[in-house]
């Protein structure tokens, strides 16, 4: 029975690594009938962004990821913010410095960097020189009163510490080689290592799966256990998710596709800057590389210039049209290889199948053309309700003019069968939810399709417009028919007769099958889109 926990620093949107982590936890979980638990790692208060914590616990809630103990839903471990547990880590921290596995020190940030400076120079790792005799409690509220900063060092180990990694093996450190490290703030606030480990321990946590980036923080983590003479936990840390251009998936890769953009239109900068709330000398520092904004500055500028930037976050994937069923299957292959031949899995039948030791030592590629295919797949898979739903979802997140009962979304749903997400349905349905006049008609196709020899295709409309008004009985059968005829009679191909149609009534030659797009539109409605294309572009030459 495994007790997992997802645990992240609410600084920013739930991004894909994250859900991989949270998703791998769940697994487990479920697998072994253990718990999941999701705690608020909150502590860092110049990072923490209020709005953070509440967008991670949507975002795993959308993609289907519940917790059992956690914010909300409570659990024997309350509380699960760290920043409402401050007393708990100050007792562990305290029973350290009496222990003399911890002691004060009183460093500015200027002196300490001086001291790194001075182990680089001398190419040595830095190691905190531990006073041989720690300051007492006095000499703390001293310095205190001098205004130094007072934090609190643990005393590493000088053993070797052994990492028993799932994923890795065996990995040996040396405890002489690793500093004494923060375990409390000048702030007062816990570090990440104290917390995390005093929380693991109270919260009966069994299993820790997380980013191998946090494989160096793991032989301070086990020290810090002994001290306390807490257990040790089994590991698992995940290799890398690289994205298609090399390099950890992260917000760099939207900033990078948004800076070439923004270096290639040289928009009005105070403008831009504005757009993105920032100044513009963050704005400067961005172009020339120094800095990356947040994420909602990112998203504002490239909506201005009006470019797609890269899914990063989920809420990014939630936005273009995926479906959460699709993400969990793909993320749930990042780094890991179900024990079936099957790649198409639901939730329950990963959990099913879950099995901590397949997981890969390798980096994975995140393949957007397979996650691509995956939502394609996964979109077929879902009932027509669940379908419905997912798609009310989705058009509530966007300014998409979609509004429609649920008959007619479920006719279009059916109609777009094949899509590859949500958003293209949004995008093959959006003519019906035009006004006649408001349609923006695709340049090129324009010339393609209505003007090219001698304006064939204008013509074709015309006679088009009589057809339908003339039609007995209006059903996508007899539209079909009608069309079929017609193109017969003029020994032309159906396209030569649809496209024009197509172009007229959405704008582009994109759209739903055109018998059920005329059908939908009503001959009304696609009768005066004719006339409207007609007398737009008659008399127009290429
Ligand atoms: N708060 C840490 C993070 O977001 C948690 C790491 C861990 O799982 O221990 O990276």
């Amino acid at each position: 029975m495994a007790v997992t926990r997802f645990a992240p620093s609410p600084t920013g949107y739930l991004h894909i690594g994250g859900a991989r982590t949270a998703l791998f936890d769940l697994l487990l979980a479920r697998k072994t009938s253990g718990k999941f638990i999701l705690r608020i790692e909150d502590t860092d208060q110049s990072r923490n962004s209020p709005t953070a914590a509440k967008q991670v616990m949507d975002d795993l809630r959308w993609l289907g990821i519940e917790w059992d103990h956690g914010p909300d839903v409570g659990g024997p471990g309350e509380p699960y913010f760290q920043s409402q547990r401050l007393d708990i880590y100050n007792k562990y921290i305290d029973q350290l410095i009496s222990d003399e596995k911890a002691y004060y020190c009183f460093d500015t940030p200027e002196e300490l960097t001086q001291m790194r400076d001075k182990a680089a120079a001398a190419k040595k790792n830095f190691l905190y020189p531990r006073p041989s005799q720690f300051p007492t409690e006095k000499q703390a509220d001293q310095a205190r009163a001098d205004g130094r900063p007072v934090a609190v060092r643990f005393c590493m180990t000088d053993d070797d510490i052994i990492v028993e990694d799932s994923v890795r093996g065996r990995v040996k450190f040396s405890g002489k080689e690793l500093s004494d490290f923060i375990i409390r703030k000048s702030d007062g606030f816990p570090t990440y290592h104290l917390a995390c480990v005093v929380d693991d321990e109270l919260m009966g946590v069994t299993h820790i799966i997380r980013g191998q980036e946090h494989l160096m923080n793991t032989p301070g983590h086990i020290a810090l256990q002994k001290a306390l003479g807490f257990k040790t936990l089994v590991y698992a840390h995940m290799a890398l998710t690289v994205s298609e251009g090399g390099g950890k998936m992260s917000k760099r890769d939207k900033a990078k596709v948004l800076k070439d953009a923004i270096k290639s239109a040289n928009p009005d900068k105070e403008k831009i800057a504005s757009v993105g709330n920032i100044s513009i000398q963050d704005f400067d520092d961005f172009l020339k590389g120094n800095s990356t904004p947040d994420n909602p500055a990112i998203d504002a500028m490239a909506e201005f210039l009006g470019i797609k930037l890269p899914e990063i976050n989920i809420v990014d994937f939630f936005k273009s049209g995926y479906i959460p069923e699709a993400l969990v299957n793909f993320i749930a292959l990042l780094g890991y290889s179900p024990p079936t031949d099957k790649e198409i899995l639901t939730l329950d039948e990963l959990i099913e199948t879950f099995d901590l030791s397949r997981l890969s030592k390798t980096n994975s590629l995140f393949d957007r053309k397979k996650l691509l295919a995956f939502n394609m797949e996964h979109m077929k898979l879902l009932s027509e309700e669940k379908l419905l739903q997912r798609y009310k979802d989705f058009l509530s997140g966007t300014n998409s003019p979609a509004s429609a009962d649920d008959k007619l979304l479920l006719r279009i749903l059916k109609a777009c069968e094949g899509a590859r997400t949500l958003a293209e349905v949004e995008f093959k349905s959006s003519f019906l939810f035009v006004d006649a006049n408001n349609i923006k008609y695709d340049q090129k196709s324009v010339e393609k399709v209505f003007l090219k020899n001698s304006g064939q295709g204008l013509a074709m409309l015309a006679e088009l417009k009589q057809q339908l008004l003339d039609l007995k009985e209006v059903s996508e059968k007899s539209i079909e028919d009608m069309l079929r005829n017609l193109a017969e009679r003029k020994e032309v191909g159906l396209g030569k007769v649809a496209q024009p149609l197509r172009l007229a009534i959405c704008g582009t030659t994109v759209s739903l099958p055109i018998f059920e797009a005329v059908d939908m539109l009503g001959i009304e409605e696609t009768v005066k889109r004719i006339d409207n294309a007609i007398s737009k572009f008659s008399g127009k030459t290429l």
